[in-house]
């Protein structure tokens, strides 16, 4: 695997005071956000590790200019969160309630789970602990940047069961986390027995919220940042692919059979996309559920 390293140099201003670290399709690098009020910045997610994180927190302090500094993380997956040790002392660390109930839960098992990679993975953890928020919020939380609110909104059980939508109205735009990726199949961390908290069926209700609050700018946990297509585009697919696995379920195929004819059929309607070994996943889960 190659090495998941933060590229500060390809940031881009994608509307004033906000910026997106983009992950320039590389695996396990999120794109990443920093937003300026007044007052205050709010970084959003770390990349994995702390070396990545650390050039995140210099890169937020220098467009900081002395403005405090908060860090939040969509859920809670390394290579989202697991650099929030670098900001300790530096920013404070604000999550929502689940995905601090999935920090504790699961962090230790995904941090042990990515160490086995080993390489470049394994190395950019040496040292890592499982991230500890400082301030958990129940319900949503809006966070006055100083003449800029920004809507932190948890979305119910989705891609993971603390799943966090970041929303910067007066932009109009909005961090999804990887409730949406572009370029590239849906990610499913359906890994049974260890973890089945992502849900195809909530996820596809997700979205169709988040499509209805309209935004200008979509940027995804992975992929191109891009228009209110990036969301209508994530959900048609979640159809499709619950569709075709229901439609082969119900007339009692057996399960290899649903992902080898679903496989090869989502591979055909998408040949441009990357992370084809997320559709198995994708199909196992959705072979569990029924419709809300
Ligand atoms: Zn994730």
């Amino acid at each position: 695997m190659p090495d998941p390293a933060v590229q500060i140099a390809g940031t881009q201003e994608i509307a004033p005071d906000l910026l997106v670290i983009p992950n320039d399709r590389a695996q396990l690098v999120p794109n990443i956000g920093v937003i300026g009020g007044t007052r205050a910045v709010l970084v959003v997610e770390t990349g994995i590790g702390t070396a990545n994180a650390e050039q995140v927190l210099a890169l937020a302090s220098e467009v900081a200019k002395g403005r405090r500094l908060y860090l939040t993380t969509t859920h809670f997956h390394p290579e989202h969160a697991f650099g929030a040790q670098a900001f300790a002392g530096h920013a404070t660390y604000l999550v929502n309630r689940a995905q601090a109930d999935d920090l504790t839960a699961k962090g230790p098992g995904y941090l042990e789970m990515f160490r086995g990679f080993g390489g470049p993975v394994a190395r950019r953890l040496d040292g890592v602990r499982v991230p500890t928020p400082d301030v958990v919020y129940d319900g949503g939380y809006d966070l006055d940047l100083g003449g800029r609110t920004v809507r932190l909104r948890p979305t119910g059980r989705g891609h993971t069961k603390g799943d966090q939508a970041v929303e910067v109205p007066d932009a109009g735009v909005l961090f999804t986390g990887d409730l949406a990726e572009t370029g590239q199949f849906a990610i499913f961390p359906w890994f049974p027995p260890y973890d089945t908290d992502v849900s195809g069926v909530r996820w596809l209700a997700v979205m169709d919220r988040l499509v209805a609050t309209g935004p200008r700018v979509v940027v995804p946990g992975h992929g191109d940042p891009g228009g209110p297509h990036v969301l209508a585009g994530v959900r048609d697919y979640l159809r499709e692919l619950r569709d075709e696995t229901w439609r082969r379920r119900d007339s009692a195929m057996g399960e290899d059979e649903i992902v080898a004819e679903v496989r090869a059929l989502l591979i055909e309607r998408h040949p441009e996309w990357a992370g084809q070994e997320w559709i198995e996943p994708g199909v196992g889960c959705l072979c569990t559920e029924h419709a809300a």
